[in-house]
């Protein structure tokens, strides 16, 4: 007999109870669990991304945890001498204005007892082994935020005074037990003001900046949005599905450094101009949000092409502030939204480079990329499709010819917002193709 795969049976056992539809979020209904994870941006990508499915490891440590969860709440139910059972999983929900609408907070404390005549809510948080034997909760002298903001959420919700979390070790079960007065924290943050901001994000859809000092350590580590946080997964179907409304688009122009060199190489230019529009793809309105005349540290030479071919002069660049200057303003901006330029391998590799530092952290689709296939121009090489220039991307949909392009950072941004605009509205499951 073949050996009997007891892995397999168990994880299929765990994927056959997790199975269910994915739901589609309500953006103004919140849960206290999630609410205290300690990254904004992190809750929204949860409302906002397709659900990232539990690798079997993760589902085995959940079932264990909710095995011992029951475990607790059973021993509840035999307990009367000790106090008396109200209610177990107990429903709270609260309902707040948020942004002129109404949100609401909706959750379950584990259980609710009564004891000498008063109430008391019960969480109960199991922990992984700890390995000081003589002391398993050594470093547990108090509770963990997340915990203490649930649990006085609860107490707040269901106007009750006293709480106790129960912390439980899932090796040994043993238990630490934390009381808590509702007097005491009346300081404390609520999550009521956590979901408050993250509805106005959501409403406007405006992703919360990256908390930068989390990326080293194990919040970041861990989350499942590390990827999409950090830019690495790019292209709309991650973008505009989870419903983003607004995007920027970024133009650069360039000087050169040494004219005999090759003049799109990172460390032979110079940024010299950055323009930068906010495209609503639902209107297609386009605002300025971003445009000044920069330079840089190095040099550039006054024979550079841009100063041939666009309206900005030698002089205008070198009387220029330095991009150092401008760098947390622009930082702050591609923080906000998906960000796309027109030939993104050159204007983000240059942007990224590391004597510049910008960091881009969600990438919508490159249109000069995406807009080959389906302008379908053919390639002088006489195979497939060339890269259509931002002109050409023009001529496609004024036929007519009446729209020129002007070179010059803010011009092009525009220009490819509105070639954008008109090929989501030409072909509209573009969005959800790349
Ligand atoms: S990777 Fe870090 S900063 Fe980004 S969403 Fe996750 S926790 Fe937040």
């Amino acid at each position: 007999m073949t050996s009997i795969n007891f892995d397999k049976v168990i994880d299929d056992y765990l994927s056959s109870e997790r199975k269910r539809t994915p739901r589609k979020r309500d953006f103004k209904i919140f849960y206290p669990s999630e609410l205290t994870f300690p990254c904004l941006r992190g809750q929204y990508l949860k409302y906002t991304q397709p659900e990232i499915p539990i690798s079997p490891k993760t589902q085995r440590i959940f079932k264990i945890g909710t095995i011992i969860h029951d475990f607790i709440q059973d021993s509840f139910k035999k307990a009367n001498s000790e106090f008396s059972l109200r209610d177990l999983e107990a429903s709270i929900q609260g309902a707040y204005s948020a942004s002129g609408d109404l949100i609401r907070i909706r959750g379950r404390a584990d259980a609710i007892i009564e004891r000498n005549g008063e109430e008391y809510i019960i969480e109960i948080k199991s922990i992984k082994p700890q390995p000081y034997k003589d002391d398993v909760f050594r470093f547990l002298n108090e509770p963990k935020e997340g915990h203490l903001k649930q649990i006085l959420w609860y107490m707040q919700s269901a106007n009750i005074k006293k709480g106790v979390i129960i912390y439980i070790e899932k090796v040994g079960a043993e238990t630490r037990t934390f009381p808590i007065t509702l007097d005491d924290y009346s300081n404390q943050q609520s999550i009521t003001e956590t979901a408050k901001k993250l509805y106005k994000h959501l409403k406007t859809r405006t992703i919360p900046p990256r908390e930068t000092n989390h990326w080293n350590n194990k919040i970041c580590i861990y989350c499942q949005y590390s990827k999409v946080c950090k830019g690495e997964l790019t292209g709309s179907l991650q973008l505009k599905s989870q419903g983003f409304k607004e995007i920027l688009i970024v133009d650069i122009e360039t000087a050169t450094v040494d004219l005999e060199l090759d003049r799109f190489h990172p460390d032979n230019c110079i940024i010299c101009e950055i323009g930068i529009v906010n495209l609503n793809l639902d209107t297609g309105v386009v605002d300025i949000v971003f445009n000044q005349t920069c330079r840089e540290d190095k040099l550039c030479s006054p024979s550079s092409w841009v100063f041939q071919n666009t309206s900005l002069t030698y002089n205008e660049v070198i009387n220029a502030v330095n991009l150092h200057y401008y760098h947390e303003e622009i930082q702050k901006i591609f923080n906000m939204k998906p960000v796309t330029s027109w030939n993104q391998q050159f204007d983000f590799k240059i942007l990224e480079h590391p004597s510049r530092n910008f960091k881009i952290p969600l990438k919508f689709w490159d249109p000069m990329e995406v807009l080959t296939n389906y302008f379908k121009i053919p390639s002088p090489s006489g195979f497939g499709y060339k890269w259509p220039t931002v002109q050409e991307a023009l001529n496609y949909f004024n036929p007519a010819g009446r729209i020129v392009q002007k070179h010059g950072a803010i011009n092009d941004a525009k220009n490819t917002a509105n070639i954008i605009f008109q090929a989501v509205q030409k072909w509209p499951k573009i969005d959800f193709l790349h």
